[in-house]
């Protein structure tokens, strides 16, 4: 994971350092370190454990001059998180330092290698290797920075993004990419480097992404040039981002993740601008259009995805299920990818994917790939490794998410799937222009809904006060609303560190049941869909034992509001498309009980944002 920075220019680097590790952090935030070149001959490295304010705060006295520099914002995957494992790497020698996302697989035989050749090295990180490898081909013969990083990349077998500057040389960065993002951004004082735009978007909103395999040399003149791992050219046309930057920022909200729940309403909005098309009374996907005969043909769809992805995949697979009639099977992809899973020609493989760069499922749709399927993403980080590995995508348009927990992507990913679902029903001749009609109302109404929601904030804290020092939690619904028990509860243990399961409301009984007590809650999802008095029973079975039932239930709701201790009313919605209006209260309350626990809502321990690594 963690999150990669660089500058050269005519600037200061340190500021742009600091401004874009801050903005990074979301993706990891172990430790983290800079190194700058004030003159040739030398080079400051400064590195601290823990976040970015503390390195910050340890290199007040520090020199911190220098037009070019390189940072690092860390999520350990090899070494404790400390300062000695910290990127920048320096060299031996003292001649370069590297910063690294991801990870050298045979870091082991390349450091036996280099130990015999004398190297000692000072961290336990894989990464080390990779700058002491470098600096060995380098130091060898009468070559070019970039040619020994060509070299030294054909020795590695792993994922990486790098940067490396080289102290007795400081008008160039080198950097190069493989299964792990890297940007280039161009503007009038200087080249930007980073693992993706958001750093550089203050600057410039022109960008080249580099491809795996691909070294990159940022001249301190402004030029640069991109080859491969052979030297050869690669051309690249300068893309154009659109990010504001008001999105990146918290906008009077204590928590990004609080701001994000909040911003829903306008990001679904986004979302459907321009494919839910009410005057036509159509859904466009262009991926879908343009890819109509394959999808259409298709013998079944295989969601693969990870974590809030794959909960967001298996409400795809009702949805896809329910109006194309197509099979659909969702798998974990860290599974489905070890696994020798059945793939054939005409099998439409599904990549969901906030980031667009989460490891497992990279490495998923790459298999699927070279066995026939068909490769769909649905990601929102535009020019992202998934969308571009992918034969079709939909974005999903919810601007930059930088709470660690994720909450408007899922809700974008649910409301692209559902947009998928009904145009590819549509084109299959399944669904008439009545349904069609009461669909698109329904999908524009959402935002409404979800700011009706929304309305109940203050409620949900005071029940939230009430939970806070629980030490479990269950979370149950049927059908539609599975998919939001369990991701409700994944979203309370991620940032409140509460155990909490979710289950199919059914299955309470064949072993949950037996946990409930008058200390559990159980959090239920109780609206009036075709299963509610199925559900309305379930309940029942909770408060014959004492459970403290908090239950999410349709307007007007009476049954189950006689029976629970709390209710929260949501508006009523097209059975299919509850989860997204659903999801919401079950947001806030894990908001608002980790809030009130006092945890660090955005950055929960041991997480990072975009799961770069396996
Ligand atoms: N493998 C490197 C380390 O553990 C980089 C990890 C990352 O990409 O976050 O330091």
């Amino acid at each position: 994971m963690c999150g990669i920075v660089g500058y050269i220019g005519k600037g200061q680097a340190y500021p742009v350092l600091i401004n874009g590790l801050n903005r990074l952090e979301y993706r990891g935030y172990d430790s983290a370190g800079v190194a700058m070149i004030p003159e040739k001959g030398t080079l400051n490295i400064y590195k601290a454990a823990g976040k970015v304010k503390q390195l910050e705060d340890s290199v007040k006295n520090c020199n911190i001059e220098g037009h070019v520099g390189i940072a690092h914002t860390r999520w350990a995957t090899h070494g404790a998180p400390n300062k000695e494992n910290a990127h920048p790497h320096c060299s031996m020698s003292g001649r370069l330092a590297l910063v690294h996302n991801g990870i050298i697989e045979n870091y082991g035989v390349l450091k036996d290698k280099l130990t015999e050749k004398g190297y000692v090295f000072s961290s336990t990180t894989d990464t080390e290797v990779l700058v002491q490898l470098i600096d060995y081909i380098y130091g060898a013969g009468d070559m070019s920075l970039v040619a020994a990083v060509q070299l030294a990349l054909k020795e590695v077998i792993g994922a990486y993004a790098i940067a490396v500057i080289d102290r007795d040389n400081p008008d160039m960065i080198v950097a190069a990419r493989k299964s792990s993002p890297l940007v280039i951004g161009m503007a009038e004082d200087g080249l930007y480097l980073a693992s993706d735009a958001t750093p550089i978007v203050e600057y410039t909103n022109k960008v080249i992404y580099l491809d795996d395999e691909e070294v990159a040399c940022l001249n301190m003149d402004g030029t640069y040039r991109i080859v491969d791992l052979d030297n050869a050219d690669c051309c690249h046309e300068a893309q154009t981002v659109a990010v504001n930057i008001g999105q990146l920022q918290k906008g009077g909200f204590p928590h990004f993740m609080i701001k994000e729940i909040f911003d829903q309403p306008e990001c679904l909005a986004d979302c459907m601008r321009g494919r839910v098309l009410k005057d036509m009374n159509k859904i466009v996907v262009s991926a879908v259009i343009e890819n109509r005969d394959v999808l259409l043909n298709a013998r079944r769809f295989i969601i693969v995805a990870c974590g809030t992805s794959w909960h967001a995949g298996l409400i795809g697979k009702q949805l896809i299920e329910d109006f194309c009639r197509i099979p659909v099977e969702v798998e974990y992809a860290s599974e489905f990818r070890y696994r020798n899973p059945v793939i054939n020609e005409g099998d439409v493989v599904m990549a969901v994917s906030q980031s667009g760069e989460t490891a497992d499922t990279l490495a998923a749709i790459e298999m699927a790939k070279e066995k026939g399927a068909f490769i769909y993403g649905v990601c929102n980080v535009v020019g992202s490794s998934i969308a571009r590995a992918a034969d079709a995508g939909s974005y999903i348009h919810v601007g930059p998410e930088i709470g660690v927990a994720s909450t408007k992507a899922f809700t974008g990913q649910v409301t692209v799937l559902t947009m998928i679902a009904m145009a590819l029903a549509k084109e299959m001749g399944r669904a008439d222009d009545g349904f069609m009609a009461k669909v698109i109302d329904e999908l524009l109404s959402l935002p409404e809904k979800i700011k009706e929601v929304l309305a109940f904030d203050e409620y949900i804290k005071d029940i939230a006060r009430i939970f806070t020092y629980v030490h479990n939690f269950i979370y149950l619904g049927r059908g539609y609303a599975f998919p939001v028990a369990l991701e409700g509860a994944l979203k309370l243990k991620e940032i409140s560190y509460i155990h909490a399961e979710g289950y199919p409301a059914a299955e309470m009984k064949h072993g949950p049941i037996a946990l409930i007590d008058s200390n559990m809650p159980v959090v239920v999802i109780a609206t009036k869909t075709h299963l509610y008095d199925k559900v309305v029973s379930n309940v029942q079975e909770i408060k014959s034992r004492g459970g403290r039932i908090l239950a999410v239930v349709t307007k007007g709701d009476t049954v189950i509001k006689n029976m629970a201790d709390f209710c929260i009313e949501i508006p009523e919605t097209m059975e299919c498309m509850e989860p997204v209006v659903a999801s919401i209260p079950l947001q806030l309350l894990a908001y608002h009980v980790a809030a009130n626990k006092g945890l660090d809502v955005d950055r929960p321990r041991n997480l990072a944002k975009s799961v770069t690594v396996e």
